[in-house]
């Protein structure tokens, strides 16, 4: 029996070149290909949605505050990504396990049934046949899932590296977007603090609210939740950057809520206290420097307008109040709310703007470093206008004879005198800024209306620091020169600036000291006297009828 033997033996070589031969084929002309567009559609479909308009289960809701859907390159592009890895690799474990080797193979073929009908084969041979097919159509599935894997493993290095290279230019996108906002603001010099008592914390990012449903969105820049816009959660999108139309949005003060103007976040702020005791005239000043602003607007390229309808609202009434009584109402509270005017020069975007706060604390709020310490703003003051009521000195006070002093008496002079009032606050000053050495100071010596008629005294005219001297306040000229970059001196008549019968050049020459201040940051107006090297003050001109005193900040 040894011919038989190897009969035998050749037979089964015979059988296993002709399986392995099979097996091939198969795999080439057929497997493969069913195995790799299986498991490649079934790694697409991880990245379409299920049911189109519905929401889909894969998309967990984001769990912080933002009412934002992180950006899909952020977290949901790499979910996707690893979904389809495994769907990719779960079809091609179920199609050899369970489709070829456990249906096609064991249960059909080796039970003598057709592979593809699954019918039953009518005689023996037939039986026979499809049985020794089987060890052939078996290795074609090994054959089909190894090479299958082995290309997809491929496509995925290859996809990987695509999404690798997307989240970069994506994150390349963020940093882009940010440097360019961040270098926007830093060469326009816009530092957000926030105008409110009892707040004025800068902050480097505002709230924004959705136009659409009102949300608050705290991280409206190029970030984890999208790089150009963000999308609410009601849908809406919205522009992360200033320069992609953002400013267009309401903001809010991220530490006290509170409405911002819209030009917070696009323009320099400019911060400015009016600095004098009680009763020296600080409201009706500022009342006046209004009026002169508006007035130069007229005349020259100098643009004004109020930084928000609360401004306009609170211009408006201290208006009437001055209107209708000829003086304006004590400054109440502790801390003052910025009035906030948006001061620039030309339109578009060529046009240079400031945000300008004038701060009008209540003069008691400085007159200790306990309560002045409160008035935080001041250590963002970009210059400080200081309110002089030279009536409230001593020493002026002596020099008047019985009659002025009368009538100095009935200007309701500040408690304290100019000297006295700069050195309560001016310790702290330099403690909340620590720059008073880079800032200006402009002095306004108020109630010029009385002090005109005062015999007692020299008439108050340019220079104004010269006059200072001449009445002995030349202290006050002396430590203001010492303490502050620059010092330059006005007297104004609120009075005549403000109310009925207004004077235009006292208007204009209340808001000089402004001007002045504001062209220090770099806004020179052509036009205004702050933009010419001499300056080019209106001459003053005395009212004609009896001048009622000066009587701002009752
Ligand atoms: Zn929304
Ligand atoms: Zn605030």
């Amino acid at each position: 029996m040894i011919g038989g033997g190897v009969d035998l033996a050749f037979l089964a070589k015979v059988f296993g070149w002709i399986t392995v031969a099979i097996g091939v084929l198969v795999c080439l002309g057929y497997g493969l290909w069913r195995f790799l567009a299986t498991a490649l559609r079934a790694a697409a479909s991880a990245f379409t949605p299920r049911t189109p308009g519905s929401p889909d289960p894969r998309i967990a809701p984001h769990p912080g505050n933002e009412p934002a859907q992180p950006a899909y390159w952020a977290h949901q592009m790499w979910m996707d990504a690893v979904a389809a890895a495994q769907a990719a690799a779960r079809t091609v474990r179920y199609l050899l396990v369970r489709h070829w080797l456990g249906e096609i193979v064991r249960r059909r073929l080796l039970n003598g049934r057709g592979g593809s009908s699954g019918a039953r084969a009518g005689n023996g041979l037939g039986r026979l046949v499809l049985r020794l097919v089987a060890p052939a159509t078996a290795l074609a599935a090994l054959l089909s899932a190894l090479l299958a894997a082995a290309l997809l493993l491929l496509v995925a290095v290859a996809f990987g590296a695509q999404l690798l290279l997307a989240g970069g230019v994506a994150l390349a996108g963020v940093a882009g977007g940010r440097g360019a906002e961040r270098l926007w603001k830093l060469v326009r010099g816009i530092r957000m603090k926030c105008p409110y008592p009892g707040c004025y914390r800068p902050f480097p990012l505002a709230v924004h609210l959705c136009p659409k449903c009102g949300a608050a969105h705290r991280e409206l820049r190029p970030g984890r939740f999208g790089a150009l816009r963000h999308v609410c959660r009601c849908g809406h999108a919205l522009p992360t950057t200033a320069l992609a139309g953002r400013r267009k949005l309401a903001l809010r003060c991220p530490h006290c809520d509170k409405e911002l103007p819209a030009a917070v976040g696009t323009t320099r702020v400019v911060h400015l206290p009016l600095i004098g005791g009680t009763s020296a005239g600080k409201t009706m000043l500022m009342a006046a420097m209004l009026e002169g602003l508006r007035s130069w607007s007229h005349e020259s390229a100098l643009t004004v307008e109020f930084a928000s309808v609360a401004d306009r609202r609170e211009a408006n009434t201290l208006a009437r109040q001055l209107e209708t009584s000829g003086w304006a109402l004590k400054t109440q509270g502790g801390q003052p709310r910025a009035l906030m005017l948006l001061v620039g020069r030309g339109r578009g975007p060529l046009g240079r703007r400031r945000l300008l706060y004038l701060y009008d604390p209540m003069g008691e709020s400085l007159r200790d470093a306990a309560t002045t310490r409160l008035q935080q703003y001041l250590a963002h003051a970009d210059g400080v206008v200081l309110v002089a009521d030279v009536l409230a000195a001593l020493g002026v006070r002596r020099a008047l004879h019985e009659g002025d002093g009368r009538l100095a008496e009935q200007a309701r002079p500040a408690d304290l005198g100019p000297v006295d009032t700069y050195a309560a606050f001016t310790g702290e000053l330099q403690g909340l800024s620590g720059r008073r050495g880079r800032l200006g100071v402009a002095v306004v010596v108020t109630k010029r209306d009385v002090l005109d008629r005062l015999d007692s005294l020299p008439r108050p005219k340019d220079p104004v620091g010269a006059w200072l001297e001449k009445i002995g306040l030349g202290e006050l000229v002396r430590i203001l020169g010492h303490d502050f970059a620059a010092s330059r001196y006005w007297a104004v008549s609120a009075h005549a600036a403000t109310g009925a019968g207004a004077l235009v050049p006292e208007q204009r020459r209340a808001a000089e000291p402004v001007l002045w201040l504001l062209s220090r940051t770099g806004l020179r107006v052509d036009g205004t006297p702050a933009a010419a090297r001499e300056p080019r003050l209106p001459r003053p001109r005395r009212r004609s009828d009896t001048a009622a005193p000066d009587r701002s900040s009752l």
